[in-house]
This record gives structure tokens, sequence and C-alpha cells, in this order.
């Protein structure tokens, strides 16, 4: 079985093709890139002049023919409106004009499920942390259940509103990283757990008011937040009595965040894994594997049951492959 899959919850139109053995035949990405972060209808009409080519480019490369598709899977949510419309209308069409099934993937889960795959992480705690979002989810009692998140914005996007008020070029995150090595003093900001929860705003808006070298700002920034996160997900562990911590999303690839991760795992003797980095952003492979688990367990939907879902909650998706 081939499974075609499309990702465009925000800044990257992509599709990919799987097999049964979850073998990536292809992974064709496009992305939006925008000095100012991300404005949702540019990168959904970015997204419209992109898709064909793309989805024309994974068939290609995945040595098939169009007619050799079984199943069209796409990013449901959670993601940008327009974004996820102009996804979801190419799914549908090409699911309409090929007379597969369309499966409807939610994109956490699908960052849990490529780790899964790339790794050898079997049953872990997932710490995604990417520009939108920042959840702690695993899988428990039947569902993918979000264990801790954040009540304001994603860690990707604080850093990078941080760095473009510090006049860093888009995306900051990994200037933040190079800047932070250079960094000697911890300057004091609000450490915000709340229960299992995380917020950035008010630690982002500290950093700026106070008066300190940039590097030591930067320093500063990443101890406080991924301290933050580490608690988080420590707590998570200890609560699901799992033994396995899956990085997922553009910022884990940041070595600090990683080192504070390993001292972690290490000292409860639990093992950490993070997929290679084109498969921890956002990517069509991610989806068109969910979406092999999905049909491969009985899960697809009708063209009439395709609505996006911007605020798609990891918890509302009964999990059929587990
Ligand atoms: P994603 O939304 O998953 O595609 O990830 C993009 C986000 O990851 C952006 O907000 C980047 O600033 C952030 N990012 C990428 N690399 C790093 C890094 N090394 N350290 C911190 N943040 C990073
Ligand atoms: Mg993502």
């Amino acid at each position: 079985m081939y499974v075609l899959g499309l990702e465009g919850t925000a800044h990257t139109i992509g599709s990919s093709i799987v097999t049964d053995s979850g073998e990536i035949l292809s992974k064709v990405s496009k992305t939006y890139k925008e000095k100012e972060g991300i404005h949702p209808r540019e990168a959904a009409n970015h997204h419209a002049s992109h898709v064909i080519k793309t989805i024309k480019r994974s068939i290609d490369r995945a040595n098939i023919k169009k007619e050799n598709i079984d199943v069209v899977a796409f990013s449901q949510g959670p993601g940008l409106g327009p974004c996820l419309r102009t996804t979801a209308t190419a799914a549908r069409s090409l699911s309409l004009s090929l007379s597969v099934p369309l499966v409807g993937v939610n994109h956490c889960i699908a960052h849990l499920e490529i780790g899964r795959l790339r790794t050898e992480a079997e049953n872990p705690i997932l710490l995604y942390v990417s520009g939108g979002n920042t959840q702690v989810i695993a899988f428990s009692k039947g569902r993918y259940r979000v264990f801790g998140e954040t009540l304001d914005i994603g860690l990707g996007n604080m850093l990078d509103k941080f760095g473009r008020e510090k006049g860093m070029p888009f995306p900051a995150g990994p200037l933040i990283e190079e800047k932070a090595k250079q960094g000697e003093k911890l300057v004091d900001l609000p450490y915000s757990v709340k229960g299992m929860d995380v917020e950035f705003s008010g630690i982002m808006t500290a950093a700026l008011n106070k008066d300190a070298p940039l590097q030591d700002l930067c320093y500063s920034l990443q101890e406080t937040t991924f301290a933050m996160l580490t608690e988080v997900t420590e707590r998570a562990l200890a609560h699901v009595r799992k033994d396995e911590v899956l990085l997922g999303g553009g910022v884990v690839q940041n070595k600090r965040l990683q080192s504070m991760i390993e001292t972690m795992t290490k000292e409860r003797g639990a093992n950490w894994y993070v997929p290679e980095a084109e498969y921890c952003v956002d990517n069509p492979a991610m989806i068109a594997w969910t979406g092999h688990l999905m049909y491969d367990s009985g899960t697809s939907i009708s063209v009439e049951e395709s609505n996006i879902k911007q605020k798609f909650r990891t918890d509302e998706v009964e999990v059929t492959w587990r």
C-alpha cells in the first residue's frame, strides 16, 4: 500500500509517499519564508501556488504512478485556518480524482508517530516544541493525551519575537542558541510553570526590559525556559510511569535543550530520542506515516467529514492503531 501525505498546517507545504514497512519513498517540501514571522493568508497563497508541483514531484521521486496511490492523508489540524483549508482542498481533490480514501491526521500526533518510526522509542512521552506549539504528550488509557502545554505562545514564536525586537533575522532560535554560548551571567527572569503548564510571554517581556548584554539575555532565556520544559517533562514521565522521552518540533534541535533532557533522563534511568532534523520540523512524511497507521487500522473520513480543525485537540483522536 502506498500512502500519500500532505502537510500544510503553517509555513510548510509538503507531500510524501510511504509504504507499509515505513519506508519513506519521497518527501518534498516547500517552506514559506518571511522576515516577520508568518502571515496566514500569504502562507496559504504560497501553499496554493506550490501544492500541485509538490505532489507531482513526490510521486515522481517515489518512482510510482499516481494510479498506484492507495490512500491520501492530510494534516487536518491544528494550525492556521487559511493554510489548513488550502491543503485540505488539495487532499480532497486528489482523493476524489483517484477514487481513494481520505484520512485526516492530527499534526501533533504525527510528530510523535514519525519519532516512533525514525528512532528506537516505543512508548515515549513527546516533548513537542515548535514555533506555534509547545506540548508534552503521551499515550495513556487509549488516547494521546496532553499532560502539559503552553498557556500562551509556542516557545519558538517567543524566541523569534524576542529576536526580532533585538534586530535578529527570522527565525531567531538558532541565532539565540549561538549567542547564548557566550553568555556568562544568569539574568533573573520569571519561571512560569503553572501546574503542568508553562507560559512564555511574561518571560519575554521581562527579558526585553532588562538592561543586560544580549548574550546574557539569550543564555538566561534558554536556561529558564528549557528548565521549565524539562521539569514538566520529568513530572509527566513520573506520572505516566514511562521511561522514554522523544523530542519533536523545530526548537528541539537546540543542543542546550537536548543536554538538559539528557541529564534529566539519565538521572531517572530513562532514555531520550530525537529524530533526524528533517523529521523534527514540520514534514509531510509524518502525515503520510500516521495516515498509514490510521488507515491500516480502519480509520478514514468522507469528504463531507473532512472539515479542517484549527484547534484540533490531541485527545480528540480515537487511537485505533495502538
Ligand atoms: P517548527 O515550527 O517546528 O518548524 O520550528 C521552527 C521554530 O524552531 C522557529 O521558531 C525557530 O526559531 C525554532 N528553532 C529552530 N532551531 C532552533 C534552535 N537551534 N534553538 C531554538 N529554536 C530553534
Ligand atoms: Mg509542527
